[in-house]
């Protein structure tokens, strides 16, 4: 498929071929007609990176020396995907890749299969920062991603003969990082525990017990046919072979060496949990490691060889973002930086520290706002713990002279006292930076409105909103190859991929009918290729004569995975007591997608349900032909990038007042997947666009949940009045999934019927009725695909560009740089 409109460098495809013979030959070590899939691979990673390198001094030279404010993104998490194809399209390099490969005998699309995806995240919030990094690059805007090289990233997922999950080490540097470029010269010192002191003039002075050596391992990423190119530095930690002579302490010897030989277990291991924060001692010196490299790295880059920099202008330069609560011990460290290593008064550094960040939040669950024991930061960050007392102390002085409520300054303090006294993240990243954000509208209101209702009514004019967005380049361009062409014909240009609002003109055309054929072919020839993929990779026999039914994401009891599973099983018995006609079943087949946390049991048990009504609604002949489930094993981008073109119907189905916002729903609707949903997240502001009558909508709003939990909610009522759902939870106790076992999904039965936190059961009737619609609109694919293009059209502005543009009007008050 040639693209005629794609942007092109300028490097041949000749001089590329060169290029990747002369490092097969210089540093594999292979001749071109030895080479292998592999080598080729490494060859063309390092000759795309050394290619783009060049762009990269330019453009760090040019953020500098240049007056535009710079953004640093703080993010313990970015889950970037495979290099490989995205740095190639960005970079105009696609074609000659193409060519230079063939020259050597291989075929693109196995070297670029070849490269491992790095897990460096855990699901949307690591997918996110990625995304804005990319859109950070391509708008233009100097800008830095900051978080963490972990040796052992997210876990790979296996599935055993009984459908449990098990966690396997991901070894994805095992190969060689073609990518990462670890730059020894910048490494910063990060030290942690030991006391403070009094110093000269009533200065306090942090004595460490330990330090490690922050080394960067630089990622270049390269913007869309932008020319520029930014860094992405991931931190890893080594020791320092010396003894770190300031802070040994003879008397306890071991004590001081032994963290110095484990300082690398610090980056060695990605927190697989989602959504719940973990309190452990070596997640918090994950989080000060990076933000601590991070700052100095900053103040290094922008005040080049100045011994005394005048660190007043540091906001000038640059404003960090927090990605969730994980990077906001940066507030307390930069404040520790301007004071105790540059010499500033409190007033002074307080008011470079406000200005400098920004939060965003990432969560409605109270249980998910991360909180640290004092005593914990005290051991490690004695003198942060004093800073963030300082902060609170006066915090708490700023609410009383504005005349607010005891009890109220209770609740808002950052910190506790006594010997179980807590620091608070997030209120500490309010009170801390400029602008806190939500990432959907509603999300944004109800933080306003209900988790940090007191904060706004402090700080109303802190609070704003920017919607999420996904990078159109690696969603639609890359992923759907198919439906880019056809929206590229359609409109005329490839502008689109610069300006998703572009895809707006694709509305006259949902009513053009060899338009809406074409479109209907794409996606068919996607679900081929999908079932194509998933019989080579994971042996499954996909029938593509079904509807592609999808609901890939973390598995967590608000999502509820639970409710599609428990409708599929009421579908199942219907089909089996010829409740329902055989000819009036629409066939579909039900993929999940999902990694639940290895300590959250009840996610686990959900996922062994649906490996097992899979066997036993696969194997079964009275159901063949109408209903299959499938769970592809280790849900990453990868298999997100096949099976999201491929989909027809998404299931996006939490709890209302549950989700953030979600991604994965941006990313069906602009590969024309129609999405069932609640009124949840940014589903509301996608339902807004695509229009009501192309987006199925069920279940409870957040009122009436808010007003359920009120009145008291008992989910056996509901169990009670259907009974659809009351059969297919006899059925999971009966055993029918279990070999007869009624024990093995008892945690879960149990929950549904006298728990049921998320309210699956009360929703359960709301998704069971709107699958009838969804399978009358089915069943005329004129209309379903004109919902589908409709889909399209109207979710431009899910761009990541787009949030990114938000960010620079209403957060960072800076711009792209030319
Ligand atoms: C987009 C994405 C997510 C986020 O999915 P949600 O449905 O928004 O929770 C998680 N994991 C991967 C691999 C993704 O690509």
């Amino acid at each position: 498929m040639v693209d005629i409109t794609a942007p092109q460098a300028s490097l041949s495809a000749d001089d590329l071929r060169k290029r990747i013979t002369t490092n097969l030959q210089e540093k594999q070590g292979v001749e071109p007609e030895e080479a292998t899939v592999a080598d080729v691979y490494a060859a063309t990673a390092e000759v795309v990176r050394d290619y783009l390198s060049v762009s990269s001094l330019d453009a760090k030279k040019r953020m500098v020396k240049g007056h535009v404010k710079a953004v640093g993104y703080l993010s313990a998490e970015f889950l970037i995907g495979r290099q490989l194809s995205n740095a190639l399209l960005n970079a105009g390099l696609t074609q000659q890749f193409e060519g230079a490969v063939a020259e050597l005998g291989f075929k693109a699309k196995d070297v670029i299969a070849t490269e491992p995806e790095p897990g460096l995240g855990n699901g949307g919030l690591g997918r996110l920062a990625a995304c804005y990094v990319d859109s950070l690059a391509s708008l233009g805007v100097p800008a830095f991603g900051y978080g963490i090289q972990y040796r052992y990233g997210i876990f790979r997922q296996e599935f055993d003969d009984e459908g449990k999950q098990v966690e396997k080490p991901d070894y994805w540097l095992s190969e060689g990082n073609p990518w990462g470029h670890e730059d020894v010269v910048r490494s910063q010192r990060v030290s942690f525990g030991g006391s403070v002191v009094d110093g000269d003039d009533g200065a306090r002075v942090w004595k460490p017990a330990w330090s490690v050596r922050a080394v960067p391992v630089d990622y270049l990423v390269p913007g869309y046919d932008s020319g520029r190119v930014n860094t992405l530095r991931l931190w890893t930690a080594k020791s320092y072979d010396e003894f770190d002579l300031a802070t040994f302490n003879r008397s306890d010897y071991m004590g001081a060496v032994i963290p110095q030989v484990n300082a690398e277990n610090i980056t060695k291991v990605l927190y697989p949990e989602d959504s719940t924060p973990q309190g452990k001692r070596l997640r918090l010196e994950q989080q000060y490691f990076f933000v601590s490299a991070s700052i100095h790295d900053a103040i290094r880059t922008f005040y080049p060889g100045e011994k005394n920099p005048d660190l007043t202008t540091f906001p000038d330069k640059i404003c960090f973002q927090l990605n969730d609560t994980h990077p906001v011990i940066g507030i307390p460290e930069l404040m520790r930086v301007l004071m105790d290593e540059h010499g500033m008064d409190w007033d002074a550094a307080w008011n470079i520290t406000r200005k400098t960040f920004n939060y965003t939040c990432h969560t409605l669950l109270p249980e998910a706002l991360e909180v640290w024991p004092a005593k914990l930061i005290g051991e490690l960050l004695p003198r942060h713990l004093e800073i963030i007392r300082s902060i609170n102390a006066q915090f708490v002085q700023e609410l009383e002279s504005k005349g607010i409520d005891d009890d109220v300054i209770d609740r808002m303090r950052i910190a506790t006292d006594g010997p179980d006294g807590q620091v608070r993240m997030a209120y500490l990243a309010t009170v801390g930076g400029s602008y806190v954000n939500g990432v959907a509208a509603l999300h944004s209101q109800l933080l306003k409105d209900v988790t940090l209702k007191d904060f706004s009514s402090v700080y109303p004019n802190k609070f704003t909103n920017v919607t999420n967005g996904v990078t159109p380049r690696r969603f639609i361009k890359l992923a759907n190859p198919r439906l880019s062409d056809l929206i590229t014909e359609g409109l005329g240009t490839d502008k689109w991929l610069h300006d998703l609002d572009e895809l707006e003109g694709l509305v006259p055309l949902a009513d053009d009918s060899s338009f809406v054929e074409r479109f209907r072919k794409v996606k068919e020839a996607n679900k081929q290729d999908f079932a194509k993929y998933a019989s080579d990779k994971f042996d499954f026999s996909i029938n593509t004569n079904t509807m592609f039914d999808s609901m890939i994401k973390r598995l967590h009891e608000y999502k509820r995975q639970s409710l599609k599973i428990l409708a599929v099983i009421a579908e199942y018995a219907a089909i089996k007591d010829g409740s329902v006609n055989v000819d009036e079943i629409l066939p579909r087949s039900v993929f999940f997608g999902a990694k639940a946390a290895p300590g959250y049991a009840m996610a686990k048990l959900t996922i062994q349900l649906i490996n097992n009504v899979a066997r036993v609604v696969n194997n079964d002949p009275a159901v063949k032909g109408k209903l299959a489930v499938y769970f592809p094993w280790n849900y990453n981008i990868d298999l997100a990038e096949h099976l999201i073109p491929a989909t027809e119907l998404d299931e996006q189905i939490s709890q209302a007042g549950k989700e953030a916002s979600g991604t994965g729903n941006m990313k069906f609707a602009l590969n024309g997947s129609l999405t069932v949903g609640t009124l949840d997240g940014a589903n509301v502001e996608i339902r807004e666009r695509v229009g009501a009558e192309n987006f199925f909508l069920f279940g409870m709003q957040v009122e009436d949940v808010e007003k359920l939990y009120a009145d008291g909610y008992d989910p056996m009522e509901y169990v009670h009045a259907d009974p659809r759902l009351h059969h297919a939870i006899d059925l999971v106790a009966s055993g029918a999934f279990s070999h007869g076992d009624r024990d093995t999904y008892a945690a879960l039965t149990s929950d549904w019927l006298t728990h049921d936190y998320f309210m699956t059961m009360a929703d359960f009737t709301a998704y069971m009725d709107i699958q009838k619609e969804i399978e009358a609109t089915y069943r005329n694919p004129d209309e379903w695909t004109r919902k589908a293009i409709l889909n399209v059209a109207h979710s431009g502005f899910f761009s990541s560009d787009r949030s990114i543009e938000d960010y620079l009007t209403r957060i960072w008050h800076t711009e792209p740089q030319r």
